[in-house]
Protein backbone atom coordinates (compact mmCIF):
# COMPACT_ATOMS: atom_id res chain seq x y z
CA UNK A 1 0.00 0.00 0.00
CA UNK A 2 1.15 3.52 -0.61
CA UNK A 3 2.59 5.89 1.68
CA UNK A 4 -0.05 8.66 0.80
CA UNK A 5 -2.99 6.09 1.32
CA UNK A 6 -1.79 4.90 4.76
CA UNK A 7 -1.41 8.30 5.87
CA UNK A 8 -5.27 8.88 4.31
CA UNK A 9 -6.75 6.13 6.50
CA UNK A 10 -4.81 7.04 9.40
CA UNK A 11 -6.39 10.49 9.42
CA UNK A 12 -9.96 8.68 8.35
CA UNK A 13 -9.56 6.53 11.85
CA UNK A 14 -8.62 9.70 13.39
CA UNK A 15 -11.90 11.28 12.50
CA UNK A 16 -13.83 7.63 13.70
CA UNK A 17 -12.67 8.15 16.73
CA UNK A 18 -12.83 12.43 17.10
CA UNK A 19 -16.48 11.56 15.81
CA UNK A 20 -17.35 8.91 17.89
CA UNK A 21 -16.57 10.61 20.94
CA UNK A 22 -18.07 13.47 20.03
CA UNK A 23 -21.19 11.52 19.22
CA UNK A 24 -21.18 10.91 23.51
CA UNK A 25 -23.00 14.34 24.07
CA UNK A 26 -26.12 15.89 22.34
CA UNK A 27 -24.61 19.07 21.33
CA UNK A 28 -21.20 17.95 19.48
CA UNK A 29 -23.26 14.86 18.33
CA UNK A 30 -24.18 16.46 14.96
CA UNK A 31 -20.58 17.67 13.77
CA UNK A 32 -19.68 14.40 15.09
CA UNK A 33 -21.26 12.59 12.77
CA UNK A 34 -20.15 15.08 9.65
CA UNK A 35 -16.46 14.62 10.85
CA UNK A 36 -16.63 10.45 10.77
CA UNK A 37 -19.21 11.04 7.95
CA UNK A 38 -16.04 13.13 6.02
CA UNK A 39 -13.38 10.60 7.12
CA UNK A 40 -15.52 7.22 5.49
CA UNK A 41 -15.78 9.24 2.46
CA UNK A 42 -12.03 10.49 2.38
CA UNK A 43 -11.23 6.81 2.95
CA UNK A 44 -13.27 5.49 0.14
CA UNK A 45 -11.97 7.94 -2.46
CA UNK A 46 -8.34 7.20 -1.13
CA UNK A 47 -9.08 3.05 -1.89
CA UNK A 48 -10.67 4.23 -5.72
CA UNK A 49 -7.86 6.57 -6.53
CA UNK A 50 -4.84 5.53 -5.04
CA UNK A 51 -5.29 1.43 -4.15
CA UNK A 52 -3.33 -0.01 -6.84
CA UNK A 53 -5.71 -2.51 -8.28
CA UNK A 54 -5.77 -4.35 -11.53
CA UNK A 55 -9.14 -4.85 -12.60
CA UNK A 56 -10.35 -3.14 -15.94
CA UNK A 57 -12.27 0.08 -16.34
CA UNK A 58 -15.47 -1.36 -16.17
CA UNK A 59 -15.17 -2.78 -12.65
CA UNK A 60 -14.13 1.07 -11.06
CA UNK A 61 -17.32 1.98 -13.56
CA UNK A 62 -19.98 -0.73 -11.43
CA UNK A 63 -17.85 0.89 -8.71
CA UNK A 64 -18.70 4.37 -8.78
CA UNK A 65 -22.56 3.64 -10.05
CA UNK A 66 -22.83 1.64 -7.06
CA UNK A 67 -21.61 4.53 -4.64
CA UNK A 68 -23.36 7.14 -6.68
CA UNK A 69 -26.87 4.88 -6.57
CA UNK A 70 -26.66 4.16 -3.04
CA UNK A 71 -25.49 7.60 -2.09
CA UNK A 72 -28.81 9.24 -3.66
CA UNK A 73 -30.45 6.43 -1.85
CA UNK A 74 -29.47 6.75 1.19
CA UNK A 75 -29.90 10.77 1.24
CA UNK A 76 -33.26 10.66 0.21
CA UNK A 77 -33.94 8.15 2.68
CA UNK A 78 -32.14 10.40 5.49
CA UNK A 79 -34.16 13.08 4.31
CA UNK A 80 -37.46 11.81 4.29
CA UNK A 81 -37.39 9.45 7.85
CA UNK A 82 -39.22 10.65 10.64
CA UNK A 83 -38.01 10.32 13.89
CA UNK A 84 -39.78 8.26 15.21
CA UNK A 85 -38.88 6.00 12.54
CA UNK A 86 -35.33 6.03 13.15
CA UNK A 87 -34.78 3.16 14.82
CA UNK A 88 -36.30 0.85 12.15
CA UNK A 89 -34.27 2.88 9.30
CA UNK A 90 -30.96 2.10 12.28
CA UNK A 91 -31.97 -1.67 12.32
CA UNK A 92 -32.30 -1.70 7.95
CA UNK A 93 -28.41 -0.12 8.31
CA UNK A 94 -27.21 -2.67 10.43
CA UNK A 95 -28.99 -5.34 8.07
CA UNK A 96 -27.43 -4.25 5.04
CA UNK A 97 -23.80 -4.10 6.89
CA UNK A 98 -24.58 -7.48 7.54
CA UNK A 99 -25.34 -8.52 4.23
CA UNK A 100 -21.94 -6.52 2.95
CA UNK A 101 -19.78 -8.73 5.03
CA UNK A 102 -21.27 -11.49 4.41
CA UNK A 103 -21.26 -11.56 0.68
CA UNK A 104 -17.62 -10.04 0.86
CA UNK A 105 -16.90 -13.35 2.66
CA UNK A 106 -18.56 -15.21 -0.34
CA UNK A 107 -17.12 -13.73 -3.24
CA UNK A 108 -13.41 -14.25 -1.20
CA UNK A 109 -14.10 -17.85 -0.76
CA UNK A 110 -14.87 -18.40 -4.52
CA UNK A 111 -11.78 -16.37 -6.01
CA UNK A 112 -8.73 -17.85 -6.24
CA UNK A 113 -6.18 -14.74 -5.54
CA UNK A 114 -7.52 -15.44 -1.81
CA UNK A 115 -5.34 -17.42 0.59
CA UNK A 116 -6.27 -20.02 1.50
CA UNK A 117 -4.42 -20.18 5.23
CA UNK A 118 -6.53 -21.73 7.77
CA UNK A 119 -6.37 -18.32 9.65
CA UNK A 120 -7.74 -16.74 6.66
CA UNK A 121 -10.52 -18.87 5.85
CA UNK A 122 -11.61 -18.66 9.31
CA UNK A 123 -12.24 -15.03 9.27
CA UNK A 124 -14.20 -15.73 5.93
CA UNK A 125 -16.25 -18.36 7.74
CA UNK A 126 -16.88 -15.91 10.96
CA UNK A 127 -17.92 -13.15 8.04
CA UNK A 128 -20.30 -15.41 6.89
CA UNK A 129 -21.99 -16.66 9.67
CA UNK A 130 -21.94 -13.28 11.68
CA UNK A 131 -23.10 -11.42 7.86
CA UNK A 132 -25.89 -13.57 7.66
CA UNK A 133 -27.08 -13.32 11.07
CA UNK A 134 -27.05 -10.02 11.49
CA UNK A 135 -28.76 -9.44 7.84
CA UNK A 136 -31.91 -11.36 8.90
CA UNK A 137 -31.93 -10.83 12.12
CA UNK A 138 -31.95 -6.74 11.99
CA UNK A 139 -34.96 -7.13 9.35
CA UNK A 140 -36.52 -9.45 11.42
CA UNK A 141 -36.00 -6.57 14.58
CA UNK A 142 -37.19 -4.29 11.71
CA UNK A 143 -40.57 -6.07 11.06
CA UNK A 144 -41.38 -6.22 14.73
CA UNK A 145 -40.11 -2.02 15.23
CA UNK A 146 -42.67 -1.15 12.63
CA UNK A 147 -45.17 -3.39 13.78
CA UNK A 148 -45.05 -5.76 10.85
CA UNK A 149 -44.46 -8.66 12.53
CA UNK A 150 -46.58 -9.69 16.22
CA UNK A 151 -44.28 -8.83 18.76
CA UNK A 152 -42.87 -12.62 20.17
CA UNK A 153 -43.32 -16.03 17.87
CA UNK A 154 -42.03 -18.74 20.27
CA UNK A 155 -41.53 -21.75 19.28
CA UNK A 156 -41.80 -24.84 21.00
CA UNK A 157 -38.37 -25.59 22.59
CA UNK A 158 -37.24 -22.52 21.11
CA UNK A 159 -33.70 -21.82 23.59
CA UNK A 160 -32.95 -25.67 23.18
CA UNK A 161 -33.93 -25.21 18.98
CA UNK A 162 -32.09 -22.06 18.55
CA UNK A 163 -28.65 -23.60 20.45
CA UNK A 164 -29.04 -26.56 18.36
CA UNK A 165 -29.02 -24.85 15.33
CA UNK A 166 -25.61 -22.10 16.64
CA UNK A 167 -23.81 -25.03 17.33
CA UNK A 168 -24.68 -27.25 14.37
CA UNK A 169 -23.57 -23.66 12.73
CA UNK A 170 -20.45 -23.49 14.44
CA UNK A 171 -19.38 -26.80 13.74
CA UNK A 172 -20.07 -26.89 10.01
CA UNK A 173 -17.99 -23.44 9.83
CA UNK A 174 -14.70 -25.76 12.01
CA UNK A 175 -15.19 -28.34 9.01
CA UNK A 176 -15.20 -26.03 6.73
CA UNK A 177 -11.86 -24.44 7.86
CA UNK A 178 -10.40 -27.80 8.78
CA UNK A 179 -11.07 -29.37 5.23
CA UNK A 180 -10.21 -25.95 4.03
CA UNK A 181 -12.57 -27.16 1.21
CA UNK A 182 -13.09 -24.47 -1.82
CA UNK A 183 -16.65 -25.95 -2.46
CA UNK A 184 -19.20 -22.98 -2.67
CA UNK A 185 -21.83 -25.32 -2.36
CA UNK A 186 -20.89 -25.81 1.45
CA UNK A 187 -20.27 -22.02 1.94
CA UNK A 188 -23.72 -21.16 0.50
CA UNK A 189 -25.51 -24.31 2.76
CA UNK A 190 -23.59 -22.25 6.10
CA UNK A 191 -24.79 -18.93 4.94
CA UNK A 192 -28.27 -20.21 4.38
CA UNK A 193 -27.66 -21.62 8.40
CA UNK A 194 -26.79 -18.58 9.56
CA UNK A 195 -29.91 -16.69 7.68
CA UNK A 196 -32.32 -19.22 9.54
CA UNK A 197 -30.60 -18.82 12.98
CA UNK A 198 -30.96 -14.83 12.86
CA UNK A 199 -34.59 -15.07 12.23
CA UNK A 200 -34.92 -18.25 14.74
CA UNK A 201 -32.76 -15.50 17.32
CA UNK A 202 -34.65 -12.29 16.87
CA UNK A 203 -38.50 -14.10 16.93
CA UNK A 204 -38.99 -14.85 20.42
CA UNK A 205 -37.85 -11.22 21.23
CA UNK A 206 -39.69 -9.29 22.38
CA UNK A 207 -41.30 -6.27 24.44
CA UNK A 208 -39.29 -4.93 26.87
CA UNK A 209 -36.08 -6.80 25.49
CA UNK A 210 -35.90 -5.52 22.19
CA UNK A 211 -33.43 -2.68 22.82
CA UNK A 212 -31.18 -5.08 24.12
CA UNK A 213 -31.17 -7.29 20.50
CA UNK A 214 -30.90 -4.19 18.63
CA UNK A 215 -27.65 -2.73 20.39
CA UNK A 216 -26.43 -6.71 20.10
CA UNK A 217 -26.99 -6.67 16.47
CA UNK A 218 -25.60 -3.38 15.91
CA UNK A 219 -22.38 -4.30 17.51
CA UNK A 220 -22.77 -7.15 15.26
CA UNK A 221 -22.43 -5.08 12.53
CA UNK A 222 -19.24 -3.65 13.75
CA UNK A 223 -17.55 -7.15 13.98
CA UNK A 224 -18.73 -8.08 10.69
CA UNK A 225 -17.27 -4.93 9.34
CA UNK A 226 -13.45 -5.71 11.12
CA UNK A 227 -13.26 -9.27 10.03
CA UNK A 228 -13.83 -7.95 6.46
CA UNK A 229 -10.84 -5.38 7.42
CA UNK A 230 -8.70 -8.17 8.31
CA UNK A 231 -9.67 -10.28 5.46
CA UNK A 232 -8.36 -7.42 3.16
CA UNK A 233 -5.77 -6.48 5.28
CA UNK A 234 -7.87 -3.20 5.24
CA UNK A 235 -6.50 -0.75 8.32
CA UNK A 236 -9.54 1.55 8.33
CA UNK A 237 -12.07 -1.09 7.57
CA UNK A 238 -10.51 -3.14 10.57
CA UNK A 239 -10.52 -0.13 13.07
CA UNK A 240 -13.94 1.50 12.17
CA UNK A 241 -15.64 -2.10 12.48
CA UNK A 242 -13.94 -2.46 15.89
CA UNK A 243 -15.36 1.20 17.01
CA UNK A 244 -18.84 0.48 15.87
CA UNK A 245 -18.23 -3.19 17.47
CA UNK A 246 -17.09 -2.33 20.87
CA UNK A 247 -19.47 0.93 20.89
CA UNK A 248 -22.19 -1.84 20.44
CA UNK A 249 -21.59 -4.18 22.90
CA UNK A 250 -20.52 -1.16 25.68
CA UNK A 251 -24.07 0.06 24.83
CA UNK A 252 -25.26 -3.68 24.77
CA UNK A 253 -24.21 -4.00 28.30
CA UNK A 254 -25.51 -0.71 29.38
CA UNK A 255 -29.12 -1.96 28.10
CA UNK A 256 -28.71 -5.17 30.06
CA UNK A 257 -28.44 -3.41 33.11
CA UNK A 258 -31.12 -1.09 32.14
CA UNK A 259 -32.88 -4.20 31.54
CA UNK A 260 -31.84 -6.13 34.75
CA UNK A 261 -31.04 -9.20 32.05
CA UNK A 262 -27.28 -10.55 31.72
CA UNK A 263 -25.58 -11.12 28.36
CA UNK A 264 -25.34 -14.72 28.17
CA UNK A 265 -29.44 -14.79 29.28
CA UNK A 266 -29.31 -12.97 25.67
CA UNK A 267 -26.83 -14.88 24.14
CA UNK A 268 -28.05 -18.29 25.45
CA UNK A 269 -31.38 -18.37 26.16
CA UNK A 270 -33.47 -17.52 29.37
CA UNK A 271 -33.71 -14.39 26.95
CA UNK A 272 -37.37 -13.19 26.03
CA UNK A 273 -38.67 -16.37 27.89
CA UNK A 274 -40.63 -14.00 30.20
CA UNK A 275 -42.01 -12.02 27.25
CA UNK A 276 -45.46 -12.82 26.15
CA UNK A 277 -47.80 -10.14 24.98
CA UNK A 278 -50.40 -12.69 26.60
CA UNK A 279 -49.39 -12.65 30.03
CA UNK A 280 -49.25 -10.32 32.91
CA UNK A 281 -51.84 -9.50 35.59
CA UNK A 282 -55.71 -7.88 34.50
CA UNK A 283 -55.46 -4.61 36.18
CA UNK A 284 -59.12 -3.10 36.41
CA UNK A 285 -60.59 0.04 38.97
CA UNK A 286 -60.93 3.35 37.99
CA UNK A 287 -59.41 5.82 36.33
CA UNK A 288 -59.26 9.68 37.01
CA UNK A 289 -59.54 12.28 34.41
CA UNK A 290 -58.07 15.69 34.26
CA UNK A 291 -57.86 18.96 32.16
CA UNK A 292 -55.03 20.83 30.87
CA UNK A 293 -56.40 24.25 33.22
CA UNK A 294 -56.45 21.38 36.07
CA UNK A 295 -53.09 20.33 35.14
CA UNK A 296 -51.94 24.20 34.47
CA UNK A 297 -53.11 25.21 38.41
CA UNK A 298 -51.39 21.87 39.81
CA UNK A 299 -47.87 22.65 38.00
CA UNK A 300 -48.11 26.46 38.38
CA UNK A 301 -48.04 26.16 42.18
CA UNK A 302 -45.80 23.78 42.43
CA UNK A 303 -42.18 23.78 43.75
CA UNK A 304 -40.78 20.63 42.09
CA UNK A 305 -42.38 19.11 38.92
CA UNK A 306 -40.51 15.82 36.47
CA UNK A 307 -41.29 15.53 33.22
CA UNK A 308 -41.32 11.67 31.98
CA UNK A 309 -41.33 11.71 28.70
CA UNK A 310 -41.71 8.53 26.27
CA UNK A 311 -42.22 7.10 22.82
CA UNK A 312 -45.77 9.38 22.66
CA UNK A 313 -44.21 12.46 22.97
CA UNK A 314 -41.86 11.30 19.74
CA UNK A 315 -44.64 10.38 17.81
CA UNK A 316 -46.36 13.50 18.47
CA UNK A 317 -43.05 15.41 17.76
CA UNK A 318 -44.21 17.35 20.98
CA UNK A 319 -40.49 18.07 22.13
CA UNK A 320 -41.24 22.03 20.80
CA UNK A 321 -43.81 22.79 23.22
CA UNK A 322 -43.24 20.66 26.16
CA UNK A 323 -39.94 22.68 26.18
CA UNK A 324 -42.07 25.77 25.63
CA UNK A 325 -43.84 24.09 29.25
CA UNK A 326 -40.87 23.70 31.06
CA UNK A 327 -39.06 27.09 30.09
CA UNK A 328 -42.65 28.81 31.39
CA UNK A 329 -42.54 27.13 34.56
CA UNK A 330 -38.81 27.40 35.39
CA UNK A 331 -39.36 31.00 34.51
CA UNK A 332 -42.05 31.32 37.23
CA UNK A 333 -39.82 29.48 40.03
CA UNK A 334 -40.82 26.00 39.44
CA UNK A 335 -38.20 23.38 39.41
CA UNK A 336 -38.60 21.14 36.64
CA UNK A 337 -36.41 18.17 35.43
CA UNK A 338 -36.92 15.58 33.02
CA UNK A 339 -36.57 11.70 34.11
CA UNK A 340 -34.95 9.81 31.61
CA UNK A 341 -35.46 5.82 31.21
CA UNK A 342 -32.85 4.13 29.29
CA UNK A 343 -35.31 2.40 27.10
CA UNK A 344 -37.62 5.20 26.69
CA UNK A 345 -38.60 5.44 23.10
CA UNK A 346 -38.16 3.26 20.43
CA UNK A 347 -33.89 3.53 19.96
CA UNK A 348 -30.91 3.98 22.82
CA UNK A 349 -30.69 7.57 23.68
CA UNK A 350 -34.21 8.54 21.83
CA UNK A 351 -35.54 11.05 24.31
CA UNK A 352 -32.11 12.46 24.86
CA UNK A 353 -31.68 12.86 20.88
CA UNK A 354 -35.26 14.50 20.84
CA UNK A 355 -35.25 16.84 23.71
CA UNK A 356 -31.88 17.90 22.29
CA UNK A 357 -33.24 18.81 19.14
CA UNK A 358 -35.54 21.50 21.06
CA UNK A 359 -32.64 23.29 23.22
CA UNK A 360 -33.40 21.53 26.07
CA UNK A 361 -30.07 22.11 28.46
CA UNK A 362 -28.82 18.84 28.79
CA UNK A 363 -28.45 19.44 32.71
CA UNK A 364 -32.03 19.36 33.01
CA UNK A 365 -32.11 15.65 31.73
CA UNK A 366 -31.27 13.32 34.68
CA UNK A 367 -30.88 9.47 34.39
CA UNK A 368 -33.08 7.04 35.74
CA UNK A 369 -30.60 5.58 38.66
CA UNK A 370 -30.23 9.39 40.01
CA UNK A 371 -34.04 11.10 39.86
CA UNK A 372 -35.35 7.92 41.19
CA UNK A 373 -34.78 8.82 44.67
CA UNK A 374 -36.47 12.57 43.91
CA UNK A 375 -39.53 11.46 42.64
CA UNK A 376 -40.42 11.73 46.76
CA UNK A 377 -39.88 15.00 46.83
CA UNK A 378 -42.00 15.86 43.31
CA UNK A 379 -45.07 18.04 43.55
CA UNK A 380 -46.21 16.59 40.02
CA UNK A 381 -45.06 14.25 37.76
CA UNK A 382 -46.13 14.67 34.03
CA UNK A 383 -46.10 11.59 32.45
CA UNK A 384 -46.12 12.36 28.15
CA UNK A 385 -46.51 9.29 25.97
CA UNK A 386 -44.87 7.07 28.64
CA UNK A 387 -45.71 3.72 29.07
CA UNK A 388 -43.69 0.73 30.02
CA UNK A 389 -40.84 2.82 31.51
CA UNK A 390 -43.23 3.54 34.66
CA UNK A 391 -45.29 0.36 34.66
CA UNK A 392 -44.93 -0.71 38.63
CA UNK A 393 -45.72 -4.28 37.49
CA UNK A 394 -41.86 -4.13 36.83
CA UNK A 395 -42.12 -4.70 40.51
CA UNK A 396 -44.91 -6.08 41.73
CA UNK A 397 -46.44 -8.46 38.78
CA UNK A 398 -44.19 -11.57 38.54
CA UNK A 399 -46.49 -13.02 35.90
CA UNK A 400 -45.29 -9.30 34.16
CA UNK A 401 -43.35 -9.70 31.28
CA UNK A 402 -41.41 -7.15 32.10
CA UNK A 403 -41.22 -8.26 36.12
CA UNK A 404 -37.56 -7.27 36.89
CA UNK A 405 -36.94 -4.23 34.72
CA UNK A 406 -35.79 -1.26 36.35
CA UNK A 407 -38.89 1.55 36.38
CA UNK A 408 -38.97 5.42 37.13
CA UNK A 409 -40.45 5.28 40.28
CA UNK A 410 -42.93 7.78 39.76
CA UNK A 411 -46.07 6.48 42.04
CA UNK A 412 -43.91 7.51 44.93
CA UNK A 413 -44.32 11.37 43.66
CA UNK A 414 -47.54 13.56 45.41
CA UNK A 415 -49.32 13.91 42.14
CA UNK A 416 -49.46 12.05 38.65
CA UNK A 417 -50.44 13.43 35.58
CA UNK A 418 -50.38 10.86 32.53
CA UNK A 419 -50.80 11.81 28.62
CA UNK A 420 -51.99 9.66 26.55
CA UNK A 421 -54.74 9.31 23.99
CA UNK A 422 -56.36 6.35 25.29
CA UNK A 423 -56.14 3.48 27.58
CA UNK A 424 -54.25 1.63 25.05
CA UNK A 425 -51.17 -0.80 26.25
CA UNK A 426 -47.01 0.64 24.74
CA UNK A 427 -44.73 -1.49 23.22
CA UNK A 428 -44.86 -4.52 25.86
CA UNK A 429 -48.32 -5.12 24.73
CA UNK A 430 -49.72 -4.75 28.85
CA UNK A 431 -51.60 -3.01 31.17
CA UNK A 432 -50.40 -0.16 33.60
CA UNK A 433 -51.93 -0.27 36.88
CA UNK A 434 -50.50 3.30 37.30
CA UNK A 435 -53.10 4.73 35.32
CA UNK A 436 -56.02 3.07 38.07
CA UNK A 437 -53.48 4.92 41.09
CA UNK A 438 -55.43 6.91 43.69
CA UNK A 439 -52.80 9.85 42.64
CA UNK A 440 -53.53 9.50 38.86
CA UNK A 441 -55.26 11.31 37.05
CA UNK A 442 -55.06 11.07 33.04
CA UNK A 443 -54.70 13.97 30.38
CA UNK A 444 -56.13 12.21 27.48
CA UNK A 445 -54.77 13.34 23.76
CA UNK A 446 -52.36 14.01 21.11
CA UNK A 447 -49.61 15.09 23.38
CA UNK A 448 -48.65 18.21 21.08
CA UNK A 449 -52.46 19.45 21.25
CA UNK A 450 -52.32 18.31 25.60
CA UNK A 451 -49.53 20.36 25.64
CA UNK A 452 -49.91 23.09 23.58
CA UNK A 453 -53.55 23.29 25.81
CA UNK A 454 -51.58 23.48 29.09
CA UNK A 455 -48.80 26.27 27.85
CA UNK A 456 -52.18 28.60 26.73
CA UNK A 457 -53.69 27.78 30.27
CA UNK A 458 -50.07 28.62 31.71
CA UNK A 459 -49.79 31.84 29.98
CA UNK A 460 -53.35 32.84 31.09
CA UNK A 461 -52.33 32.54 34.77
P1 LIG B 1 -44.40 2.73 25.33
O1 LIG B 1 -44.30 2.15 23.98
O2 LIG B 1 -44.45 1.82 26.48
O3 LIG B 1 -45.70 3.67 25.44
C1 LIG B 1 -45.88 4.75 24.61
C2 LIG B 1 -47.26 5.33 24.89
O4 LIG B 1 -47.34 6.53 24.17
C3 LIG B 1 -48.38 4.43 24.43
O5 LIG B 1 -49.02 3.80 25.51
C4 LIG B 1 -49.32 5.36 23.64
O6 LIG B 1 -50.62 5.31 24.20
C5 LIG B 1 -48.70 6.74 23.86
N1 LIG B 1 -48.75 7.56 22.65
C6 LIG B 1 -48.53 7.21 21.37
N2 LIG B 1 -48.70 8.24 20.56
C7 LIG B 1 -49.05 9.29 21.34
C8 LIG B 1 -49.36 10.64 21.07
N3 LIG B 1 -49.39 11.13 19.81
N4 LIG B 1 -49.66 11.45 22.11
C9 LIG B 1 -49.67 10.98 23.37
N5 LIG B 1 -49.37 9.70 23.68
C10 LIG B 1 -49.08 8.86 22.67
O7 LIG B 1 -43.21 3.79 25.45
P2 LIG B 1 -42.11 3.97 26.57
O8 LIG B 1 -41.24 5.06 26.06
O9 LIG B 1 -42.73 4.08 27.92
O10 LIG B 1 -41.30 2.60 26.57
C11 LIG B 1 -40.54 2.18 25.48
C12 LIG B 1 -40.86 0.75 25.12
O11 LIG B 1 -40.29 0.46 23.84
C13 LIG B 1 -40.28 -0.23 26.10
O12 LIG B 1 -41.10 -1.36 26.21
C14 LIG B 1 -38.96 -0.60 25.43
O13 LIG B 1 -38.45 -1.84 25.84
C15 LIG B 1 -39.39 -0.65 23.98
N6 LIG B 1 -38.28 -0.50 23.03
C16 LIG B 1 -37.33 0.43 23.28
C17 LIG B 1 -36.25 0.54 22.44
C18 LIG B 1 -35.13 1.49 22.78
O14 LIG B 1 -34.01 1.27 22.36
N7 LIG B 1 -35.41 2.55 23.52
C19 LIG B 1 -36.13 -0.29 21.21
C20 LIG B 1 -37.25 -1.20 21.02
C21 LIG B 1 -38.28 -1.28 21.91
P3 LIG B 1 -51.89 5.76 23.33
O15 LIG B 1 -51.87 4.94 22.09
O16 LIG B 1 -53.05 5.50 24.22
O17 LIG B 1 -51.73 7.22 23.05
Amino acid sequence: MNTVLSLVYLLATGTFIAGLKMLGHPETAKRGNLIAALGMGMAIAGTLLLHTLEVPVFVYALIVTAIVLGGIIGWLIAVKVEMTKMPELVSLFNGFGGASAALIGLVAYGNTATDTSTAIMATIIAGVIIGSTTFSGSFVAWAKLNGSMRSTISLPKYNLINNLVALGILLFGTFLVWTGTDNLLYLYLLALAALVYGVLFVIPIGGADMPVVISLLNSLTGIAAAITGILYDNMVMLVGGILVGSAGLILTFAMCKAMNRSLSNVIFGGFGEAVSSERGAKVAGHIKKTSPSDTAVLMNYADNVIIVPGYGLAVAQAQHVIHEMETLLTDRGVNVRYAIHPVAGRMPGHMNVLLAESNVDYDKLIEMDDINPQFVHADVVLVVGANDVVNPAAHNDPSSPIYGMPILEVENAKHIVVNKRSMKPGYAGIENELFYHQKTAMLFGDAKAALTDLVSELKNM
